[in-house]
Protein backbone atom coordinates (compact mmCIF):
# COMPACT_ATOMS: atom_id res chain seq x y z
CA UNK A 1 0.00 0.00 0.00
CA UNK A 2 0.82 3.54 -0.89
CA UNK A 3 1.77 5.80 1.94
CA UNK A 4 -0.31 9.16 1.78
CA UNK A 5 1.26 11.87 -0.45
CA UNK A 6 0.90 15.31 -2.09
CA UNK A 7 1.79 14.31 -5.35
CA UNK A 8 0.09 12.79 -8.08
CA UNK A 9 1.85 11.00 -11.46
CA UNK A 10 -0.28 11.67 -14.67
CA UNK A 11 0.48 9.06 -17.57
CA UNK A 12 -0.99 10.04 -20.86
CA UNK A 13 -0.55 7.29 -23.65
CA UNK A 14 1.80 8.26 -26.45
CA UNK A 15 -0.83 8.41 -29.14
CA UNK A 16 1.28 8.84 -31.85
CA UNK A 17 -1.03 9.67 -34.96
CA UNK A 18 -4.15 9.78 -33.14
CA UNK A 19 -5.88 12.74 -32.39
CA UNK A 20 -7.12 11.32 -28.98
CA UNK A 21 -3.47 10.54 -28.03
CA UNK A 22 -2.21 13.72 -28.28
CA UNK A 23 -5.63 14.81 -26.45
CA UNK A 24 -4.40 12.97 -23.80
CA UNK A 25 -1.00 14.42 -23.46
CA UNK A 26 -2.52 17.84 -23.67
CA UNK A 27 -4.78 17.10 -20.83
CA UNK A 28 -1.68 16.05 -19.03
CA UNK A 29 0.29 19.04 -19.56
CA UNK A 30 -2.63 21.26 -18.52
CA UNK A 31 -2.62 19.48 -15.52
CA UNK A 32 0.90 20.04 -14.33
CA UNK A 33 1.34 23.27 -16.07
CA UNK A 34 -1.79 25.24 -14.81
CA UNK A 35 -4.62 23.33 -12.96
CA UNK A 36 -2.62 21.51 -10.34
CA UNK A 37 1.44 22.49 -10.86
CA UNK A 38 2.41 22.05 -7.45
CA UNK A 39 0.94 18.39 -7.26
CA UNK A 40 0.98 16.93 -10.89
CA UNK A 41 4.15 15.48 -11.76
CA UNK A 42 4.60 13.79 -15.56
CA UNK A 43 6.35 10.92 -16.85
CA UNK A 44 7.20 9.14 -19.93
CA UNK A 45 5.42 6.33 -20.60
CA UNK A 46 8.42 4.88 -22.53
CA UNK A 47 10.87 5.43 -19.08
CA UNK A 48 8.63 2.85 -17.31
CA UNK A 49 8.34 0.17 -20.15
CA UNK A 50 12.61 0.11 -19.98
CA UNK A 51 11.58 0.11 -16.28
CA UNK A 52 13.46 3.82 -15.64
CA UNK A 53 14.73 3.45 -11.93
CA UNK A 54 13.48 6.95 -11.25
CA UNK A 55 10.48 6.13 -13.36
CA UNK A 56 9.01 3.52 -11.60
CA UNK A 57 10.01 5.17 -7.98
CA UNK A 58 7.05 8.07 -9.02
CA UNK A 59 4.41 5.22 -9.47
CA UNK A 60 5.35 2.85 -6.75
CA UNK A 61 5.29 5.85 -4.36
CA UNK A 62 2.36 8.33 -5.82
CA UNK A 63 -1.10 7.44 -6.82
CA UNK A 64 -1.42 7.21 -10.46
CA UNK A 65 -3.61 8.69 -12.87
CA UNK A 66 -3.75 7.19 -16.86
CA UNK A 67 -5.30 9.15 -19.68
CA UNK A 68 -5.52 6.89 -22.84
CA UNK A 69 -6.28 7.93 -26.29
CA UNK A 70 -8.28 4.91 -27.35
CA UNK A 71 -9.55 1.35 -25.49
CA UNK A 72 -6.40 -0.02 -26.26
CA UNK A 73 -5.24 1.82 -22.95
CA UNK A 74 -1.53 1.44 -23.74
CA UNK A 75 -0.73 3.65 -20.72
CA UNK A 76 -3.34 2.35 -18.03
CA UNK A 77 -1.74 -1.66 -19.14
CA UNK A 78 2.16 -0.53 -19.24
CA UNK A 79 1.61 1.03 -15.46
CA UNK A 80 0.07 -2.30 -14.20
CA UNK A 81 2.41 -3.82 -16.15
CA UNK A 82 5.45 -2.45 -13.71
CA UNK A 83 3.23 -4.08 -10.85
CA UNK A 84 1.73 -1.09 -9.99
CA UNK A 85 -2.20 -0.38 -9.69
CA UNK A 86 -3.61 2.68 -11.26
CA UNK A 87 -5.90 4.97 -9.21
CA UNK A 88 -7.99 6.67 -11.81
CA UNK A 89 -7.58 5.91 -15.49
CA UNK A 90 -9.69 8.37 -18.13
CA UNK A 91 -9.76 7.91 -21.43
CA UNK A 92 -9.91 11.33 -23.74
CA UNK A 93 -12.46 10.52 -25.65
CA UNK A 94 -14.98 11.16 -23.22
CA UNK A 95 -14.67 14.31 -22.47
CA UNK A 96 -15.16 14.47 -26.12
CA UNK A 97 -18.49 12.98 -25.82
CA UNK A 98 -19.72 15.15 -22.36
CA UNK A 99 -18.62 18.10 -24.73
CA UNK A 100 -19.78 17.36 -28.47
CA UNK A 101 -19.24 21.31 -29.34
CA UNK A 102 -15.68 20.58 -29.18
CA UNK A 103 -14.81 18.68 -31.99
CA UNK A 104 -10.27 17.92 -31.69
CA UNK A 105 -8.65 17.93 -34.96
CA UNK A 106 -4.50 17.73 -35.28
CA UNK A 107 -2.14 15.11 -34.31
CA UNK A 108 0.98 16.19 -33.63
CA UNK A 109 -0.47 19.43 -32.10
CA UNK A 110 -3.81 19.94 -31.28
CA UNK A 111 -5.91 22.92 -32.77
CA UNK A 112 -7.38 25.75 -30.99
CA UNK A 113 -10.73 23.57 -29.85
CA UNK A 114 -8.85 20.75 -29.11
CA UNK A 115 -6.71 22.86 -26.82
CA UNK A 116 -9.88 24.22 -25.02
CA UNK A 117 -11.45 20.73 -24.85
CA UNK A 118 -7.94 19.71 -23.24
CA UNK A 119 -8.26 23.05 -20.80
CA UNK A 120 -12.10 21.71 -19.73
CA UNK A 121 -10.77 18.58 -18.96
CA UNK A 122 -8.00 19.38 -16.98
CA UNK A 123 -10.38 21.60 -15.46
CA UNK A 124 -12.96 18.45 -14.41
CA UNK A 125 -9.59 16.36 -13.76
CA UNK A 126 -9.19 18.66 -10.56
CA UNK A 127 -11.27 17.18 -7.79
CA UNK A 128 -9.67 13.55 -9.03
CA UNK A 129 -6.29 14.65 -8.29
CA UNK A 130 -6.68 16.84 -5.37
CA UNK A 131 -8.54 13.67 -3.83
CA UNK A 132 -5.60 11.44 -4.34
CA UNK A 133 -2.87 14.00 -3.76
CA UNK A 134 -4.56 13.50 -0.39
CA UNK A 135 -4.07 9.90 -0.27
CA UNK A 136 -7.71 9.95 0.80
CA UNK A 137 -8.99 7.73 -2.55
CA UNK A 138 -9.08 4.16 -1.89
S1 LIG B 1 -3.97 3.96 -26.02
FE1 LIG B 1 -4.46 4.05 -28.24
S2 LIG B 1 -3.84 6.14 -28.86
FE2 LIG B 1 -2.81 5.68 -26.91
S3 LIG B 1 -0.78 4.84 -27.46
FE3 LIG B 1 -2.20 3.10 -27.18
S4 LIG B 1 -2.96 2.67 -29.27
FE4 LIG B 1 -2.08 4.75 -29.31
Amino acid sequence: MKMPTDKVVVIPCSGIGKVYGALSREIAYELAERVRPDTVLLTCLPLLMIADEQATQLVTENPVITIDGCPLGCAHKCVESRGVEVAKTFQSISFYVAHKDHKPEGVAELDETGRKLAAIAADELAPVVDELAGGRVK
